[in-house]
């Protein structure tokens, strides 16, 4: 039997344990026979790859299966049965605690995830390799500058300027809304598409009644932005609540029609400005609904339609609003309504490299990792 089937049948041994450890009625257990013979598997399979690079390979690749699989224990256990071997060449070491740190990642455990880092970095692990795990620990801990300063020394710069658009949102939350501000303006000048950052300004100005700073950011903002994703700063807007009136500001009521006024007549100024497109149709359409101007809305709607004519978001708008205009029996118009509300519900926005449906919009996607791959969902077949 050679080195590698001698590997190959220790992992189907090790990987069949685990399967009836998890098949067990009792469930996965460390005391139990299946977890005490799947760990000396490890143990002697550890001992047969020492200094074989195939071997080797084959061996973190079974670790990284239990990454993946959510078996973190059992991954942890297999890098660490090779960093103790006696003799082990440095650069398998340097790889092993490099899998390891992305072992901890995984498993939440950011101190040990960071201390394995630098151990492999010290002994030769790819710095780029540990600058990108470095990026993804501190965004994943929720530590938004960190992860901006990691993804500027890779010189990625969607990512570096999405992390300053956290850490700016999360200062604004703190009240700090003019070193927020400062660094917004920074991410846009760091990646001038960076969808996240205009729409986060403008978002801003809107809040506080800046509504011609906001027209401003949004005009920049719909030339800067790639045009397949420059709804994004739409929907931004369109997701923002009009503001609770203060004391003495007048009723709510008329305080609320006032923003949604303002809010419509700032969007409107904007996309007119631009060739018709179909999205920003659509989305203005919205707008002018939220401000009650149906008429008008209907011909933004028709606009729409002219564009593309299988576009089923404004053909929903559209039925929704002439079902308004029709004598129907009431069995009738509630039926119409239970299809309106569930298509209302539809997943509106899909990853456009993964096919990921959402009902949020997203800058990287969750699920393949893509950045500012979110699409308005074209076709309900989509
Ligand atoms: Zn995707």
């Amino acid at each position: 039997m050679t080195l590698l089937d001698r590997l190959k049948a220790g992992a189907r041994t090790l990987l069949g344990h685990r399967r009836a450890d998890i098949l067990s009625p009792m469930g996965p257990d460390a005391e139990s026979p299946g977890a005490r013979d799947a760990l000396s598997a490890i143990q002697e399979l550890s001992r047969v790859v020492r200094n074989d690079p195939d071997a080797v390979e084959i061996y973190l690749a079974l670790g990284n299966l239990y990454r993946l699989r959510g078996d973190i224990e059992r991954a942890v256990q297999i890098r660490s049965s090779l960093i103790v071997r006696p003799g082990l060449d440095p650069q398998f070491k340097a790889r092993a605690l490099f899998e390891l740190g992305r072992d901890y990642r995984r498993g939440g455990v950011m101190d040990r995830a960071l201390a394995a880092f630098d151990e492999a970095r010290a002994l030769g692990a790819d710095p780029e390799q540990i600058t990108f795990e470095l990026a993804l620990l501190h965004a994943d801990s929720g530590a938004f500058e960190e992860a901006a300063a990691q993804y500027a020394r890779l010189g990625y710069r969607p990512a570096q300027a999405h992390y300053m658009v956290r850490h700016a949102e999360d200062l604004d939350r703190c009240g700090r809304a003019d070193e927020a501000k400062a660094l917004l303006t920074k991410a846009v000048k760091v990646y001038p598409g960076a969808v996240e950052a205009w729409r986060a300004r403008l978002v801003m100005a809107a809040r506080t009644g800046e509504w011609r700073r906001a027209g401003k950011l949004l005009r920049e903002g719909l030339e800067r932005v790639p045009a397949s994703i420059r709804f994004l700063l739409l929907e931004g807007l369109l997701e923002l609540e009009a503001p609770a009136p203060r004391n003495g500001a007048g009723n709510g009521a008329s305080s609320t029609a006032d923003f949604e006024e303002q809010r419509c007549a700032t969007v409107l100024a904007a996309v007119e400005a631009l060739e018709p497109d179909l999205l920003l149709q659509y989305y203005g359409a919205l707008f002018l609904l939220r401000c009650g101007n149906r008429e008008e809305a209907g011909n933004w709607l028709a606009k729409a339609m002219v564009l593309r004519p299988d576009f089923w978001a404004a053909r929903l708008e559209l039925l929704s609003l002439s079902m308004e205009q029709q004598h129907l029996s009431p069995v009738f118009r509630s039926q119409l309504e239970y299809f309106i509300e569930h298509a209302r519900k539809v997943k509106r926005f899909v990853c456009g490299a993964c096919g990921l449906r959402r009902e949020h919009t997203f800058s990287v996607c969750p699920r393949c990792r893509s950045w500012h791959s979110a699409t308005f969902r074209m076709s309900l077949q989509d």
